[in-house]
């Protein structure tokens, strides 16, 4: 009986929907000017959004406009293949078509009049029913790029707004102290050794002694939501601080830490403000876009941390941003790294594929692992903490998904580990043990603010206990699905 229920609404939720287009398209043709400009371009859109949504499942919200504000063409030509151009194609030739047949027709103002007033009241069955259910039907494609455009509208608004700066009232308690954070991309925690994976990926690491943490929980599945997360004070049902204060970054600087951040990943828009907080910032190959064909490798960022550690500054706070595990992997993979085969030989997203996928990954993997080791190597005989977290997982066709900005589960369990130097063991070596006792709870990202404060010896009102890693009052999350990103 549900199911025939069930079945019954889908068929009512589609009906409408296409009732929706119906009346636009309607609309659009009354008059054949109109017809023949913004028809092509409605029809070009539904259909690219219909081959994605179909191929890739990707879903249309302010990551996805927040893609298009952001990217460059070099970006789109990494999704184009030979079904898509097709699709596209056959899309463009319908369209003339219809549009030679539109100009064949031409409506007497009788029938102009009554084709604009049933128009008419298709909009208020449309709106009135639309109403019933939040939003029901303006979440689909293609009103969908609405609501997303409008959020993401929203969003940049915040993000120009002025904000609250949390440096004031902290001090720090460590004469020297270097703390590295390195940020992560797309890995995900069940791709590494140390927890449970069946291949060696991160051996380097491991023989650091780096601390895996095997179930941190992102509730976001894209960088540029993770990182603003992460890097504020933002909380599960406390999002503002991601858009109204300052990052953690402004809490070392008044504790007299020089701080930078160094990336292999061009600055996106929402994190600008965060970039700006540091003394010093280094992007590597700004010029090339993070998609071009230009290798880009984040080896490429050793020689400027190297630099900024011999300044030899007795406070500082280093960001790394890596491109890591981001698609296409082959881009940030060098040859020599090439361990697990067969590798990509395309950019081909099927279960077909999906072998060659994962090698790859995982050989990026690795070469991370190596990147890390040199930083790690500059750190031994300081008193060093590091922190590696990544800003999201990655999905491998799990229930249909690929890639991330899916909010699915495979996404939103990052790789992270700490590493202490020695000295930094024998200074703390009760933050040390804290850590250790909460390594294995569920950790949602927003520990992080919290932790690497205290975990530098710096005193602020702002850290949470709840959320410190270091402290014994840490409160694990529970593990859920929710995810920020529908
Ligand atoms: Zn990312």
């Amino acid at each position: 009986m549900s199911d025939v229920k069930s079945i019954l609404e889908v068929i009512s939720h589609w009906a409408l929907s296409a009732w929706g287009v119906l009346v636009l398209i309607v609309i659009m043709s009354l008059n054949r000017y109109l017809f023949t400009i913004v028809f092509p371009i409605f029809t070009f859109i539904s259909a690219a959004t219909a081959y994605f949504t179909w191929q890739l499942d990707i879903s249309i919200n302010t990551a996805l406009i927040e893609s298009i504000f952001l990217t460059d063409t070099a970006e789109i030509s990494n999704y184009l293949s030979l079904p898509i151009l097709g699709t596209l194609i056959a899309s463009i030739g319908i369209t003339v078509l219809l549009i030679i047949y539109r100009f064949s027709i031409t409506f007497k103002k009788r029938e102009f009049i009554l084709i604009l007033s049933l128009a008419l009241m298709g909009i208020v069955i449309f709106t009135f029913t639309n109403k019933l259910r939040r939003n029901t039907l303006l979440m689909r494609a293609p009103f969908s790029y609405y609501i997303a455009y409008q959020d993401y509208k929203s969003n940049v608004k915040e993000m120009d707004s002025e904000r609250r700066l949390l440096g004031e009232d902290a001090h720090v308690e460590s004469d020297s102290i270097i703390t590295l954070l390195i940020i992560g991309e797309a890995l995900r925690a069940d791709h590494i050794q140390t927890n449970g994976y069946f291949r060696v990926t991160m051996p380097k690491a491991e023989q650091k002694g780096a601390l895996f943490l095997p179930h941190v929980h992102s509730p976001y599945t894209y960088t540029a939501a993770s990182l603003r997360y992460f890097l504020t004070r933002a909380a599960p049902g406390m999002l503002d601080p991601m858009y109204t204060e300052s990052s953690f970054i402004d809490i070392f600087k008044r504790c007299s830490f020089r701080t930078a951040w160094i990336a292999n990943q061009n600055p996106l828009a929402a994190l600008r403000y965060f970039i700006n907080e540091n003394d010093t910032i280094f992007i590597n190959k700004p010029q090339f876009s993070d998609y071009s064909n230009t290798p880009k490798y984040d080896s490429d960022l050793i020689e400027p941390f190297t630099n900024l550690i011999n300044q030899h500054h007795p406070r500082q706070l280093l960001m790394v941003h890596l491109a890591g595990n981001h698609w296409y992997y082959n881009k940030n993979l060098p040859e020599e790294y090439i361990q697990f085969t067969p590798i990509l030989e395309n950019k081909v997203l099927s279960n077909d594929n999906k072998e060659r996928m994962i090698n790859s990954y995982d050989n990026v993997t690795l070469f991370v692992d190596s990147v890390i080791e040199q930083f790690i190597n500059e750190l031994e005989n300081k008193k060093a903490m590091v922190i590696f977290l990544a800003d999201h997982g990655q999905s491998f066709g799990e229930n249909g998904k690929w890639l991330h900005a899916n909010g699915a589960p495979t996404e939103q369990n990052p790789a992270c580990f700490f590493w202490f130097s020695d000295k930094y063991k024998i200074q703390f070596a009760e933050k040390v043990s804290q850590f250790i006792k909460n390594r294995e709870k569920v950790v949602d990202t927003a520990f992080l603010f919290h932790t690497i404060i205290d975990g530098s010896a710096i005193k602020s009102p702002w850290i949470e206990p709840s959320w410190n890693l270091f402290s014994d009052q840490f409160q694990p999350k529970k593990a859920n699905s929710d995810s920020q990103n529908e």
